[in-house]
């Protein structure tokens, strides 16, 4: 074994000199190296089961205006909207029914909003009490972090999107602060939730060097999750010509998180299956271990358009391709065991 990889996998460390030269090689043999030794560490973790979550897109209504993203407020092209509790329930059935035991209620920031969701959050809970409830509803106060998690919320994921503070101002507007961002997931952690952070891959002005840094503040976090996926651009946003991000470049990071993070949930993204077709399978073989089918209405979908081409991931499918590799999923609320 290449002894860079060996390294990362012994000590789940590198120095940064080595992460470059992971992130950068274009050594096909060591890419291959590094993928085969996340997918064994990934097995010795969870063997050959994926863990399911059920996506549940409760709202494209934001008070943000993320520079790259398709439902920021700005943003006059698309029809908002804002799942009711009986829809939001009928999505929480169905996915149940299909053998989902994690829902997943993603949507855009809108803390007054948020607020509405408490007694559904409860009301999940007590209906279905052998699944967890995972939130994605951005920066929020702390008191709602907190009724939330009395509700019944278990998990929470905020991206941080990138560790460079310059590069987070190239991406946000003046109004947005990394260091809240950051104030808000130390909260999270506080109040017990199995917390989630991560990036995207080939954002715009990124450079490897800024990659690292969210290396070393993942591990420095060690959040229960990470969501990783690359940048896809949107036509309504001022990065709408700019390149998607690597597919590539975002395996290799699921891959070296893996070695660092044996034991953290890596969904294998949405992001990364629409920017390469077999990206799902591709990412589980990477050293992902989580798949999120989408079980939002299908009359919203489009609307919840964070970026385009955005891949359906029907569970059908899912389990198929997951079933051909010899994973296999079952009705497991998959938490964070470390
Ligand atoms: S990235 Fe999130 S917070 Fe930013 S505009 Fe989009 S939905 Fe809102």
């Amino acid at each position: 074994m290449t002894e860079l990889v060996q390294i990362l996998r012994d000590k789940r460390d590198l120095p940064d000199k080595g992460l470059v030269e992971l992130l950068e090689t274009d050594n096909q043999s060591l890419v291959e190296e590094l993928k085969e030794c996340a997918r064994e560490t990934a097995i010795e973790s969870f063997g050959k089961e994926v863990f399911l979550r059920g996506l549940i897109e409760w709202s494209n209504v934001c008070r943000n205006d993320c520079l790259y993203c398709g439902i920021r407020c700005s943003n006059a092209n698309i029809q908002r909207y804002t799942l009711t509790r009986e829809q939001i329930l009928s999505c929480c059935e169905l996915a149940y029914s299909s053998g989902i035991r994690t829902f997943v209620l993603q949507g855009g920031e809108n803390p007054s909003s948020a607020q509405n969701l408490v007694p559904v959050v409860a009301e999940i809970h007590a209906s279905w009490p052998d699944s967890a409830i995972t939130l994605s509803l951005g920066e929020l106060p702390f008191e709602l972090y907190e009724k939330l998690r009395i509700a019944g919320a278990d998990r929470y994921l905020l991206r941080h999107e990138t560790a460079n503070p310059v590069h987070y101002a190239m991406l946000h507007p003046i109004t947005m602060g990394q260091g809240t961002r950051l104030k808000c997931l130390y909260q999270l952690r506080e109040l017990c939730y199995q917390t989630g952070m991560g990036m995207m891959v080939g954002s715009p002005f990124q450079k490897t060097e800024y990659l690292v840094e969210d290396i070393r503040l993942i591990q420095m976090f060690r959040p229960e999750m990470i969501g990783i996926g690359p940048f896809i651009p949107h036509k309504d946003t001022k990065f709408a010509d700019f390149p998607a991000g690597s597919a590539e470049l975002t395996m290799r990071l699921y891959s070296i998180l893996r070695l660092m993070l044996p034991k953290a949930n890596i969904p294998s993204t949405t992001a990364l299956s629409s920017v390469l077709p077999d990206g799902r399978i591709k990412g589980i073989l990477a050293g992902a271990n989580v798949i999120m089918p989408n079980f939002t209405p299908p009359q919203y979908r489009d609307a919840y358009s964070l970026y385009e081409g955005k891949s359906a991931d029907p569970l059908e499918e899912v389990q198929k391709e997951l079933s051909a590799e010899g994973y296999f999923t079952r009705p497991n609320r998959g938490d964070y065991n470390n």
